[in-house]
């Protein structure tokens, strides 16, 4: 780390164009539980996230649509954050859009074309990557086959195929602001360099994004730091792709590609399950299968939460107030072993679904006690994952998760008739009823 307890961390966030999907709820995701694991081990996250408000797909859509860039950037990032709020993930520390820093990303490429680093041609500004040593090293680029791709390519001004626009010269209609070049707006690699330099400095911890845009955007974003001569991020971090099964979904659960197709459908706080089962590197499948599997193992770990009546509050605790808290140290320990080992959520999970079993077991033997302590570290551990146990925060109030401790006592009684009333009044009142292996189950009825 740059500062002692402090990590410093940007995340590539959204072009608002259009509606995010699966995998843009992946990254946001994958980073929150790096940023909530950090701070659940005591350290101080700045995360900074842009926002790219400007952008080729934006103009296209705004003008296909005939409406102002603004409204349909507007539109799509209230969308975003819609999105994103209902996964739970933390909103970043600072969010910049891309047109607050227009002045900014000017004087950036003015300083690249006085070092030489960038030129002008009749189009726009260029970098050149030529004057940036070791370029293509962190896509691991063979330099050489880019060149054979992209010699194809109309733009014949341009010293090497490999060199990437800074700033477009506007064309008629298009939004511009004032430039040493005329009229235009920044190339997309410019805006967050500017932004991650000016908001958290040069040298930052940690530089964020799903793997697709290791190459060219994170390449180009490095490149530009690299021939301005300043200290870029000092870690690369990027998540893996969602792959989603459409033949499957459109039969049992339609077509969820989008996130709020998705979240109609499940709990929130399913998906976040889903992708912790899986490597943040590695691919995830969303399939009706593995959506409805990780809606299985939430049940449990809700299950488990009323069985013990746990406190909701358990999801805040940090790690060095768990023990405080009653949490089992051993477990607590075993936990930081393998987060602090890549981000292993997969092995992470699996130790708490263990502590769920154990906890269970506990308690059926009569050792309320034993049970209770590791009830309370799982909610914990869940907890530092950003799942919160026993229905999504706000949505199963007290008098609702009454009805459900109820209805599970009636059912283990075998008194049905009662189990069946209780199920009749949760409908009335607008939940959908399942029955679980590990007690019952409510979510909201969609739409
Ligand atoms: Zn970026």
């Amino acid at each position: 780390m740059r500062e002692p307890g402090v990590v410093s961390m940007y995340v590539c966030g959204p072009t608002v164009y259009d509606v995010p999907h699966l995998g843009h709820g992946r990254s946001a995701l994958a980073f929150d539980v790096l940023r909530r694991y950090l701070e659940f081990s005591g350290l101080e996250v700045r995360h900074v996230s842009n926002v790219t408000d400007i952008d080729d797909k934006i103009i296209d859509r705004a003008n296909s649509e005939g409406r102002t860039i603004a409204e349909v950037s507007s539109q799509y990032e209230q969308t975003w954050w819609e999105a994103v709020d209902a996964l739970g993930v933390r909103r970043p520390t600072h969010a910049p859009r891309a047109t607050e820093y227009v002045a900014q990303m000017v004087a950036m490429i003015a300083a690249l074309v006085e070092r030489g680093a960038a030129y002008e041609i009749s189009d726009g500004v260029y970098l050149a990557t030529g004057a940036v040593p070791d370029y293509g090293l962190l896509g691991h680029q063979d330099l050489e086959a880019l060149r054979v791709g992209e010699r194809v390519e109309a733009n014949t001004e341009k010293r090497s195929p490999l060199d990437f626009v800074l700033w477009k010269k506007a064309k008629p209609g298009e939004p511009q602001w004032e430039s040493p070049w005329g009229p235009g707006r920044p190339g997309w690699h410019t805006e967050c360099v500017v932004m991650s330099l000016d908001l958290l400095g040069d040298g930052f911890d940690l530089h964020g994004g799903g793997s697709d845009l290791v190459f060219p955007h994170h390449e180009n974003e490095r490149a530009q730091a690299v021939a301005l001569g300043r200290a870029f991020a000092r870690h690369w971090t990027h998540n893996g792709f969602v792959m989603v099964d459409d033949q499957k979904m459109s039969k049992s659960l339609g077509n969820f590609t989008t996130l709020a197709d998705l979240l109609e459908r499940a709990d929130a706080r399913a998906y976040r399950l889903l992708v912790l089962r899986a490597h943040y590197r590695s691919q995830i499948e969303v399939t009706a299968t593995s959506v409805a599997d990780a809606q299985e193992a939430l049940a449990r770990l809700d299950a488990l939460a009323r069985r013990f009546a746990l406190d909701p509050a358990l999801a805040e605790v940090r790690a060095a107030q768990a023990a405080d808290a009653g949490a089992d140290p051993a477990a607590l320990a075993a936990f930081a072993e393998r987060m602090d080992d890549d981000l292993d959520t997969p092995g992470a999970l699996s130790g708490i679904f263990e502590l769920v079993r154990r906890a269970n077991a506990a308690a059926d033997g009569g050792d309320e006690g034993a049970g209770r302590a590791l009830a309370v570290t799982v909610a914990v551990l869940a907890g530092a994952l950003g799942l919160r146990l026993g229905g999504a925060a706000s949505e199963v109030d007290d008098a609702t998760a009454a009805l459900l401790s109820e209805r599970d006592a009636a059912r283990a009684g075998r008194d049905f008739a009662r189990a069946d009333a209780i199920r009749g009044e949760l409908e009335a009142a607008g939940w959908v009823v399942e029955d679980t292996a590990e007690g019952t189950r409510v979510h909201r009825r969609p739409g």
